[in-house]
């Protein structure tokens, strides 16, 4: 009987140091969502009214009319009366930080580390409702961070890594990106980052056409999509990188970019091409309408309020050492200005040949924020053209079949992930009402508005007082300017 005590023991000791030391999480209560509006995001374009939508272990158990769903007394009941869930939103193209990055994009070695956590990069997102991102530019401090989510030990988004690659010279520093200069070189680079444990490989602007071939073959090969830029620009050599496993450009800016000055009248030879290759789109046009912005007016980097969500190394250079305000010129503001005018078109053409286009912001590029800026996106893709529906599916459904995960979320369906938005008004009448959040339920998680709330007010007032030169008042705490 003696070791029988003692198998009990050992299994709680396992059980607390597990989740001491983070190894497991406990699953959250199971949860009700009453009389709602689920709005699926599935092909069919279901619409499903006065829904009870139970989830338990993290996953949609069932979905069912309210009338004659009974909901036994342990399940956390929720009012979904008057409100509208759908998916959690996905951001297709981001670069998470960490402190190697910074250094790195910042080009500041001073850095130290232990000043960027991960809990404060994701929060912005999850309170925008944002689940899902693709991290183009993932390093191994990367890897780290999606496991701290998958685990449940931090909350935020699914992350999925993309590993870059760049020719000779390349645009970003070693660590940001790796370099290819032969095919072998560029296959080896693709088998590495399999290895490593990344999802998804981005080309990159300086790839020689022979490299970028053995790259995509090789990724294709490797079963990893590949998203990125059009390389070698202006050299007359577009429709050469449209290749079998070239799966999304990155920018609309890209096509543009492909000419000395953007090209509206190739907008059709470009639709050709990406629908022919079925290769996706990502839009990233709020990017370029914000680069506008800030060229134009850089006052509006002291008067939007999201940037006080920026990590404060990224405050300071944002508004203080802004490249985009730096060399602001005639010239420069009449380029962005076509770039904003030639994406207008783009956009719309790509569209109407159904060839999908997803959300994504290039966040933290300056003037981007993580979680405000993707609902930026979605007004910016609405304007240019697409229908709400197709904006809203380019933001949950589509993202998740490009990645191959569709299996496991981007719709609300039973057997899929609970990531979903509680909203307060119908974002199929209107996409910018994506930004009224009643709640996000993350893995099966509940997190109310006003805790959202408080938790990004806490962060930002963090933030505030962390800046150099912050001073903070005698007489009641509140940060000074
Ligand atoms: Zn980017």
């Amino acid at each position: 009987m003696r070791h029988c005590r003692f198998i009990p023991l050992a299994f709680f000791l396992v059980l607390v140091a597990a989740t001491v030391f983070g190894q497991q999480v406990a699953a959250p209560p199971p949860l009700a969502v009453e009389h709602v509006t689920v709005l699926p995001m599935t092909a069919d374009g279901a619409v499903l009214v006065d829904q009870t939508v139970l989830i338990r272990n993290g996953r949609i158990a069932s979905i069912a009319p309210s009338a004659g769903t009974r909901i036994d007394a342990a399940v956390m009941r929720v009012d979904g009366t008057g409100k509208f869930l759908m998916p959690g939103l996905a951001d297709a193209h981001v670069h998470l930080e960490n402190d190697r990055l910074l250094r790195l994009f910042l080009q500041n070695p001073a850095i130290a580390t232990g000043t960027i956590h991960t809990e404060d990069v994701l929060l912005p997102y999850v309170a925008n409702g944002v689940l899902q991102v693709i991290d183009l530019s993932a390093t191994s401090e990367t890897v780290g961070q999606r496991d701290e989510v998958e685990s449940g030990r931090v909350v935020g988004p699914h992350i999925a890594m993309a590993a870059m690659i760049d020719g000779p010279d390349p645009v970003w520093p070693v660590g940001i990106t790796r370099v290819a200069a032969t095919p072998s070189d560029g296959r080896q680079a693709v088998r590495d980052a399999s290895a490593e444990g990344y999802e998804v490989i981005k080309v990159y602007s300086r790839l020689d056409l022979p490299t970028f071939t053995a790259i995509v073959d090789e990724a294709r090969r490797l079963r990893m999509p590949v998203v990125g830029h059009i390389p070698q620009r202006g050299k007359h050599l577009t429709a050469q990188f449209f290749q079998p496993g070239f799966g999304m450009v990155a920018h609309a800016e890209e096509f543009a970019q492909q000419t000395a000055v953007p090209a509206e009248a190739d907008i059709p030879r470009y639709v050709e091409m990406a629908k022919s290759n079925g290769t996706w789109l990502t839009g990233t046009l709020s990017l370029d309408e914000r680069l506008l912005e800030e060229t134009a007016h850089p006052e509006t980097l002291k008067t939007r309020p999201e940037l006080h969500f920026l990590t404060p190394p990224l405050y300071a250079m944002v508004t203080e050492q802004n490249p985009y305000v730096q060399q602001a010129s005639p010239q420069r503001l009449a380029y962005l200005r076509a770039i904003v005018e030639f994406n207008r078109k783009l956009v719309p053409a790509f569209a109407a040949a159904h060839i999908p286009v997803l959300a994504g912001t290039d966040t933290p590029v300056p003037g981007m924020v993580a979680g405000f800026a993707l609902h930026d996106e979605l007004e910016a893709m609405a304007r240019y053209g697409l229908s709400n529906r197709q904006v809203l599916e380019g933001a949950t459904r589509l993202p998740a079949e490009w990645l191959g995960v569709a299996e496991d979320r981007g719709v609300v369906a039973v057997g899929k992930r609970a990531d979903l938005l509680l909203l307060d008004a119908n974002p199929m009448e209107n996409v910018a009402n994506t930004r009224r959040i009643a709640a996000v339920i993350v893995g099966g998680r509940l997190r109310k508005r006003h805790e959202l709330d408080e938790q990004m007010r806490e962060l930002a007032q963090r933030y505030r007082q962390s800046r150099p030169g912050t001073v903070t008042s005698l007489h009641d705490g509140t940060p000074g300017p």
